[in-house]
């Protein structure tokens, strides 16, 4: 089955650009969470966002909520690891799984944590962001996964099958569903070291000989999700129609740019909504 719009994300930009698509009678698919977006849940109060004055994280959520189960709009629980442009159409990869839109919306919001030292060197050399779907390259293998949400846990959890060592580095406070086999390391990252690949994780009371490092973040940078896609300032470059470099790829929300602020990502989620239907029609 082919989608009209593919939708990359379930904070405000990506749910308006929802429901304005569903508005045109799209066909539509939503990626993210059934929690919608962290950075929404964990605001304490909100004050800025028109018509809603002094609700709780919690509070917005929930009428965000409400009102994308209204119009019967479902959230597909996948993390998309990589979009392709096909030419026709988008191939959109959930691990294994691949669904395919004639139009795309990114929508993933922004990584605060910056990437360590030789992180983004060693991409694609020993460093990766989906464990599930490079598990097979550390068959019989060492592997680190730094994680910034519990996420990490069921990739870990999968790897530990395959590799023969797995080390967890929880960057964020919780119990850890984790397989005894797996060991627990709580110390910061500071390097990926290595030459042709990599050698090591530094961390700040100890370094750990590996042959892949994992690490597993809230959003991946925008270049590893759509390869090709040009950035400015690590923000995706749109025009005003939020249209990308690539034809029929749009984005909006933080992915953009600054401010980051939830009415500003709901407007961009309804131009690039409202431009990916034109773009559609006219292809007819
Ligand atoms: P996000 O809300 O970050 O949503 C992105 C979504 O995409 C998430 O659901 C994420 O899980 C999903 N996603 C990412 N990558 C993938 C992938 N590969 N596959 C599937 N899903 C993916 N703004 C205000 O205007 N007022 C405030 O009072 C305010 N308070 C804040 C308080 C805190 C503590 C924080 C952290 C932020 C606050 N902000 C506030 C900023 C606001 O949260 C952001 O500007 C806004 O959430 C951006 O919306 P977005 O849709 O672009 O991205």
């Amino acid at each position: 089955m082919r989608y009209d719009i593919a939708i990359i994300g379930s904070g405000p930009a990506g749910l308006s650009a929802a429901i304005n698509a569903k508005v045109r009678n799209k066909n539509i698919i939503v990626f993210g969470s059934s929690n919608l977006s962290e950075k929404i849940t964990k605001a304490p109060s909100v004050d800025n966002y028109l018509g809603l004055y002094n609700l709780t994280g919690e509070e917005l959520k929930n009428v965000f909520k409400h009102h994308i189960e209204e119009m019967d709009i479902k959230i597909t629980e996948e993390r998309i690891n990589n979009v392709y442009a096909m030419g026709d159409y988008f191939a959109i990869m959930a691990n294994e799984k691949m669904y395919e839109a004639s139009a795309v919306i990114i929508a993933t919001g922004i990584e605060y944590t910056k990437p360590i030292k030789g992180e983004e060197e060693f991409v694609g050399k020993g460093v990766g962001y989906c464990a599930t779907c490079d598990a097979s390259l550390y068959r019989g293998k060492k592997v680190a996964i730094v994680s910034y949400n519990s996420e990490g846990e069921e990739e870990a959890n999968f790897l530990v099958e395959i590799a023969s060592k797995v080390y967890y580095i929880p960057m964020y406070k919780s119990e850890y569903n984790i397989n005894e086999n797996i060991e627990i390391i709580k110390d910061v990252p500071l390097e990926v070291r290595g030459d042709i690949s990599i050698d090591s994780l530094v961390l700040k009371k100890s370094e750990l000989d590996v042959d892949g490092i994992f690490f597993i973040k809230n959003s991946i940078s925008p270049k590893y999700l759509v390869p090709g896609l040009e950035l400015e300032y690590g923000h995706i470059k749109v025009d005003r129609n939020m249209q990308t470099n690539i034809k029929g790829c749009f984005a909006a929300g933080d992915c953009i740019g600054k401010p980051y602020q939830y009415i500003k990502a709901a407007g961009e989620g309804q131009v690039a909504a409202l431009n990916a239907v034109s773009y559609l029609d006219n292809k007819k």
